[in-house]
């Protein structure tokens, strides 16, 4: 009889791999599925990107890197961040990682073990709560609302700490909402992490590119008064298309950064050396691409929400970011894995429960936009037909 370290038997899942894995069973018998379930962007990683991957390739760039990533692709971080966010970042405070994941791993880490506590949105990025269950510390949920748009509401966050609060986990633009939350908001919460100085943030701005209605991202960055206890996640994932690729970073404060490094060496010494390449053209190459990218997410997004808008017992909030839209279903009836499982079963669509987010997910369910405006339409049509 295997004796397992009790932990393992606390680890949650991202769902959404099951269901695409499911999906592609599904279509290998000949089904025709439209997949709104996965949260990767439908398009290719720009040409340029790829061909500096493959070039760094054959001239030799075989090697390990140093763990926290290639000096110039530190540089090249925090010259991207200070354009895009006016926040000085200096580059030894980046440490670039295989994915957005291994950044939420390491912070959860380095301040979760039992009887600490650590504050997570709900619904929210599965991975979140999964990994603060691992640690052994206490998750607790900050409830987001349809109501509020599904931006977090500070007081409501503030008034949640307790001396235990080791962690708090922000995440605007959203997974899986498309929430974005408001300056003002972010404002007030600021001010009032004032009075829990031992309290650290990770928060995690993966969408930063992605906002619509002439939105523009806050980022924590902004706050030089909580930067020495700041982490800010961000990648290549979404922004270039380049998910299977595996490459993302955070800016860590010093007082955390020799930890995270040593997490790296720990884990997996470096990411792979052409991929770092890849990640130096994508960000000072141009960037037209990624606008083009953005445009296009945003006609999906008007037409999507109409369309789940005019679907029967179904009502969606318009998300102002990331590329998902998050509706409302309880009116038809369906419990949310029931209807991610019909959808997918009945009308060939695939969609995740709001339900695999947090248990604030019930009776909403998570469309990806991230395919064709064609197969969104078939999509809604099947499922209308399906409700
Ligand atoms: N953070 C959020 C909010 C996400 O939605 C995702 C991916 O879906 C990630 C992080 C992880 O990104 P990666 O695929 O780069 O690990």
């Amino acid at each position: 009889m295997l004796k397992f370290a009790p932990s393992i038997h606390r680890l949650g899942t991202e769902s959404a791999f099951e269901v695409l894995a499911r999906a592609n069973k599904l279509s290998a018998q000949g089904r025709d599925i439209i997949n709104l379930g996965i949260g990767q962007p439908d398009f290719r990683t720009p040409e340029h990107i790829v061909e500096a991957g493959i070039q760094a390739l054959r001239d030799g760039a075989h090697g390990y890197t140093p763990a926290n990533g290639l000096p110039a692709l530190r540089e090249a971080v925090a010259a991207d961040l200070e354009a895009r966010h006016g926040a000085p970042v200096n580059p030894d405070n980046v440490v670039v990682v295989p994915g957005g994941k291994p950044t939420m791993f390491f912070a959860v880490l380095m301040f979760g073990e039992p009887g600490a506590e650590i504050m997570y949105p709900n619904p929210g990025f599965p991975i979140y709560e999964s990994v603060i269950r691992y640690s052994g510390a206490t998750p607790v949920p900050i409830a987001l609302s349809e109501e509020s748009g599904f931006a977090f509401d500070a007081e409501a966050v503030l008034a949640q700490i307790t001396p235990n609060t080791r962690l708090i986990i922000l995440n605007s633009p959203a997974n899986p909402t498309g929430g974005v939350t408001p300056k003002a908001e972010i404002d007030k919460l600021v001010k009032g992490l004032e009075a829990h100085p031992d309290v650290a943030i990770l928060s995690d701005e993966i969408y930063s590119r992605m906002l619509y209605g002439g939105r523009s991202h806050v980022s924590l960055l902004q706050y030089p008064e909580i930067r020495d206890r700041l982490i800010v996640l961000d990648g290549w994932s979404k922004t270039y298309a380049m998910t299977g690729w595996r490459l993302g970073y955070a800016v860590w404060p010093d007082a955390m950064v020799d930890h995270a490094i040593r997490l790296c060496i720990n884990d997996h010494s470096c990411v792979n050396a052409a991929t770092q390449y890849a990640g130096i053209a994508a960000l000072t190459g141009p960037q037209d691409a990624v606008e083009a990218m953005v445009a296009e997410f945003d006609q999906r997004r008007a037409f999507i929400v109409q369309a789940l808008n005019d679907l029967p017992g179904v009502r969606c909030a318009d998300p102002a970011g990331a590329f998902y839209a998050f509706p409302n279903i309880s009116e038809t009836g369906l419990g949310a894995r029931e209807a991610q499982d019909r959808f997918l079963n009945e009308a060939g669509v695939a969609t995740i429960a709001g339900t695999s987010f947090g248990a604030w997910g019930e009776g909403y369910l998570r469309f990806s936009y991230a395919n064709s405006l064609e197969n969104i339409e078939k999509a809604i049509e099947r499922i209308r037909a399906c409700l």
